[in-house]
């Protein structure tokens, strides 16, 4: 059977995730986590350690088969890549931010102003969407001190917090796109190669999505069984057991971590006592 080359940041914002996953995925890798290339004992993987901004082009032309990347990056290299799946880390938004002293009325603040950026082909497409004429000013790191230093009005840059822009004396004006991590792949893939990515689509899946939901197990008074079962309906349909004392039980389903809190509240408003929540490891539906 073949082996599946899939590339990962080497070190940077999505290297620890990246790893976790793999490992929580049941796979084993060989020489460490730092080398160029790691190989699985128990899964047709070969790991590759690359610099997140050359992982798209790899991809491209087929060096590595699968690749987990920013879409930030994606779209500002222009690629189109097939999304195998989107990966919920890494969370964060490209938006524009001024100087917070400076009066903001609307997109026109930006005409024939310096914007500074890492970013300069996703802000040019959206400037030139909006019709805005402003001056790009690339610039590969610190993008966030170029108003203060003269360099640029404003700044177009990676916002999660929104913590680096306070400090720096700059608000957030206007978002332009939201990025996450993603599993991306090559559109060449052998039907051998397209059916251990499925496995691996698969297994991360399931992690996905037990990392949304929480186990929950709770008693009841057996009068109270019904409308408590109708708020946590759980994949097929919540498990109730009874307890030694006879009027009691106890019933096992899953809640999303979406709406957790009111759904607790309304177990406890319909009489469920006792309420254990576990974490999930895998959810496989
Ligand atoms: P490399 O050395 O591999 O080129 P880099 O410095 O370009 O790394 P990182 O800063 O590690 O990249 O960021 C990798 C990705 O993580 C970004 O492309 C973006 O998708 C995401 N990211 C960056 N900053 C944040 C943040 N503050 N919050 C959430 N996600 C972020
Ligand atoms: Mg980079």
């Amino acid at each position: 059977m073949e082996t599946l080359k899939i590339a990962i940041q080497k070190s940077g914002r999505l290297s620890e995730k990246s790893l976790t996953l793999l490992e929580r995925c049941g796979i084993r890798l060989t020489n460490g986590d730092r080398k160029l290339i790691a190989v699985s004992s128990n899964f047709p993987i070969e790991v590759i350690y690359l610099r997140d901004d050359d992982i798209p082009q790899c991809i491209a032309d087929n060096t590595v088969d699968i690749g987990i990347v920013g879409e930030d990056v994606i779209l500002e290299q222009s690629f189109n890549f097939k999304i195998a799946l989107k990966l919920g880390f890494a969370k964060c938004r490209l938006s524009l931010a001024i100087p917070k002293n400076l009066p903001y009325s609307g997109l026109a603040f930006f005409q024939g102003r310096k914007i500074a950026t890492s970013y300069p082909n996703i802000l040019k497409s959206w400037l030139a969407q909006q019709n805005i004429q402003a001056q790009i000013v690339p610039c590969k790191g610190s993008v966030e001190i170029t108003p203060s230093i003269g360099m640029a009005d404003a700044i177009f840059d990676i916002v999660s917090s929104g913590s680096t822009l306070i400090s720096n004396g700059l608000r957030e004006v206007e978002t332009v796109c939201r990025s996450q991590a993603i599993l991306v792949q090559s559109e060449n893939l052998s039907n051998d190669k397209v059916e251990i990515l499925d496995d691996l689509v698969f297994r991360i899946s399931s992690i996905l999505r037990a990392e949304n939901n929480k186990y929950v197990v709770l008693n009841a008074p057996n009068n109270k069984i019904e409308s408590i079962i109708k708020l946590i309906p759980g994949i097929k349909s919540p498990t109730v057991v009874p307890l030694s004392d006879p009027d009691w039980s106890a019933i096992h389903s899953v809640i999303s971590d979406d709406d957790f809190w009111s759904v607790v509240q309304s177990l406890r408003d319909s009489g469920a006592q006792g309420i254990l929540v576990i974490p999930v490891d895998k959810m496989i539906i």
